[in-house]
């Protein structure tokens, strides 16, 4: 492995199983990682998951740590001992309710969603993100895995979706969630910016994602140049942190 002079983890079936906290192996490995170089995490899920899953959880928080909660549409920095908003490209009340007035018709009338099985609620609102999880937040792990095997669902869902709300990025997430936010602002936006931040060019970055296949909130990265490693899962990020580890001590 080479040596990256950044980290950038997606949180949802990357850092932990989708929805879920990491398990604490995976919060150590990043606290050591966060002692070797600059760490960034890019994720579909809101800044108030983060803090509760991983930053709460972290035995030290440094300003070598980096949040990009809702897709990269907004940006934390810890500053003078405290999170603080860098950006926000949240949507506006009008544009998330024309989403959200499109996606209750999909779940009334589209035979892919009424034939869902689905636990808890199914659109959420994040103001930089309508995140919707066709399964539902509370859905049980095997049914977020078993209900679109082959993801010829999730791919008929964004085509229409895009269809009806082509002015937005429209991207899958997670196993059962589709990601809406605005166009211009993504996980590649998140890598150019952290990019220009810290003088670092994404080429010398390493980027380490579930859904780097395309159509995924992951895929959008790889044009900036950003090294990638696509991880089926929190066990394989494991290996690739400890890889990690062992190349920045070397
Ligand atoms: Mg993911």
């Amino acid at each position: 492995m080479e040596r990256p002079k950044v980290a950038i983890f997606d949180f949802d079936d990357t850092l932990a199983d989708s929805f879920q906290a990491p398990k604490p192996e995976m919060i150590e490995r990043l606290a050591r990682l966060m002692k070797l170089l600059p760490v960034a995490i890019m994720t579909g899920a809101g800044f108030e998951r983060v803090q509760r899953d991983i930053l709460a959880m972290l035995p030290a928080i440094t300003s070598n740590l980096y949040i990009f909660p809702n897709s990269a549409t907004q940006c934390y920095l810890y500053v003078d001992g405290t999170w603080k908003l860098e950006y926000n490209h949240a949507l506006t009340l009008d544009e998330r309710e024309r989403i959200k007035a499109v996606l209750h018709e999909y779940l009334e009338q589209s035979t892919i969603m009424t034939d869902a099985p689905h636990f808890g609620e199914r659109v959420i609102d994040r103001e930089a993100q309508i995140a919707f999880t066709i399964v539902g937040v509370d859905a049980p792990q095997d049914v977020k895995k078993n209900w679109d095997v082959d993801g010829s669902k999730r791919r008929a869902l964004l085509e229409m979706l895009r269809a009806k709300l082509g002015e937005f990025e429209i991207l899958t997430g997670g196993l059962s969630t589709i990601d809406i936010t605005h166009k211009d602002t993504n996980k590649a936006y998140g890598v150019r910016w952290l990019a220009e931040k810290l003088r670092i060019p994404p080429e010398e970055m390493f980027y380490v994602g579930d859904a780097l296949y395309a159509g995924g909130n992951d895929q959008v990265v790889v044009p900036t140049g950003i090294k990638t490693k696509q991880v089926s899962g929190p066990s394989e990020t494991a290996v690739v942190i400890d890889e990690l580890l062992a190349t920045l001590s070397a």
